[in-house]
């Protein structure tokens, strides 16, 4: 954990002392400090789509817009922003949300530099091959959001396999293998590895990358709480992504942060209700919003909730699990959305019915739960109390407590650490179906 002056100076400090080796460069960047897009010119949604779900509980309606993207691979909600008086032409910056199931990745490209934020699920490689299909050979800069294991999942693999300039932690150390193999094989590869905080800014050309968060880790044992949350801004255009930070750490960006207004904004943890605080959406005041979840996960991602209050504020919502790959594409100044799959998110179209939803009750103060878990949650065993962990098959009073001490896990498979935990006693708590790790 470094200091934030420290930080900046130091990396201004080598990219100017090694001459250039560094991918990432200083360039002139044009001068866009005015949090410029904030009026909020909802797309031109015509609909049209032959296979758009349109389950509608009334939920969508209050001029929201139809959230349709439109033909498959086609540039479509040609979203015009008002012209400001700009800077010059931009070269196009494509921002792949890309598709990695039950995880988040998403990959920046322009003028010849690339940029990851999280790296996927550690069970898969879609990722890479995502990377691959690109042509992606460098990448500027990697950020890991936070050590969860559907955030982090790919890392090592990237490492080994791509050129990677420098990679940003948050300062938050987990023990899981996935964690541990990954931080390994990024202190052993040639990349600059930076763990910033809010108000750190760099340019990677002519993207400016401001931290918004966490100010100060928070020590909570809940790797969500300290995610490595970026506001990037592209000439008049501003995304902004939070990993899984909760609606605490939401509100605590808006007091540290100048801005947080962002035209394009990907809701936090999958879109889950344990994030998106009204106020937040409020003050980032996106066009559109994006979440990354895999179709039926097992959480109830994203909630009906937190789908109703995007779209009830007439933000155009897209999601991995409808939409597939979405991509917006940007000159800096107007962006398109593109996505590859047509389709609608509603409120009902979401995992409501599963219900699985959140972050699992019982913070560390000991609130909720009366021991009996409902059926409509899965026990976090990154999360859940003593007691909690109990109505899990295989888990008594020992295991529960060995659990917590050996938290985080990335998985259910990760409960291996767990004395007289096997594989078919974990494929048993798989089968229960009660257990998760907190998404
Ligand atoms: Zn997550």
């Amino acid at each position: 954990m470094q200091k934030k002056t420290i930080f900046v100076f130091i990396f201004v400090l080598l990219l100017t002392a090694c001459g250039q080796d560094a991918s990432l460069s200083h360039e002139d960047v044009p001068n866009n400090d005015t949090n410029a897009a904030a009026e909020t010119h909802p797309p031109s949604t015509e609909s049209g789509n032959a296979n758009a779900a349109t389950a509608d509980d009334g939920n969508a309606e209050n001029g929201t817009p139809d959230n349709e993207p439109e033909g498959k691979n086609d540039f479509s909600n040609d979203t015009s922003v008002p012209d400001k008086e700009t800077t010059e032409s931009l070269s196009d910056l494509k921002v792949h949300y890309i598709d990695v199931d039950q995880a988040d990745a998403t990959l920046f490209q322009f003028d010849g530099k690339t940029i990851l934020y999280d790296a996927g699920d550690w069970k898969r490689n879609d990722v890479i091959q995502y990377l691959d299909s690109m042509g992606v050979i460098d990448i500027d800069l990697v950020v890991i959001s936070h050590p969860h294991a559907d955030h982090i999942g790919q890392l090592t693999e990237i490492m080994h396999t791509y050129n990677v300039g420098e990679v940003w932690f948050n300062g938050v150390e987990a023990s899981s293998q996935t964690f541990q193999n990954a931080l390994k094989a990024v202190l052993e590869s040639d990349a600059d590895f930076e763990e910033p905080s809010s108000g750190d800014e760099m340019q990677v050309g002519a993207l400016d990358i401001e931290v918004l968060h966490p100010d100060v880790l928070s020590g909570d044992s809940d790797l969500n709480r300290d995610s490595l949350s970026l506001r990037l801004t592209y000439g008049d255009i501003s995304f902004i992504f939070t990993g899984d930070a909760y609606k605490e750490d939401e509100r605590a960006m808006i007091s540290h942060a100048e801005s947080v207004q962002a035209d394009i904004l990907q809701l936090g943890h999958h879109g889950s209700k344990t994030s998106s605080d009204a106020s937040f959406i409020k003050k980032v005041n996106p066009e559109v919003a994006i979440y990354s979840a895999g179709a039926d996960n097992s959480y109830g991602h994203p909630s009906p909730e937190t789908v109703s209050l995007i779209q009830d504020a007439g933000i155009t919502l897209y999601g991995t699990d409808v939409h597939g790959t979405i991509i917006v594409t940007t000159d800096g100044q107007t962006y398109d959305i593109q996505t590859k799959e047509d389709g609608t998110v509603t409120p009902s179209s979401t995992g409501a019915a599963s219900g699985n939803e959140g972050k699992n009750t019982s913070g560390k103060d000991g609130a909720t739960s009366n021991g009996s878990p409902s059926s409509n949650h899965c026990i976090s065993i990154n999360d859940a109390s003593a007691e909690e962990l109990e109505a899990i098959i295989h888990i008594g009073p020992v295991r529960a407590q060995d659990v917590i001490d050996r938290r985080p896990f990335d998985s259910l498979s990760d409960l291996t650490k767990v004395k007289g935990i096997g594989p078919s006693r974990i494929a048993d708590i798989e089968e229960q179906g009660l257990a998760c790790t907190g998404g």
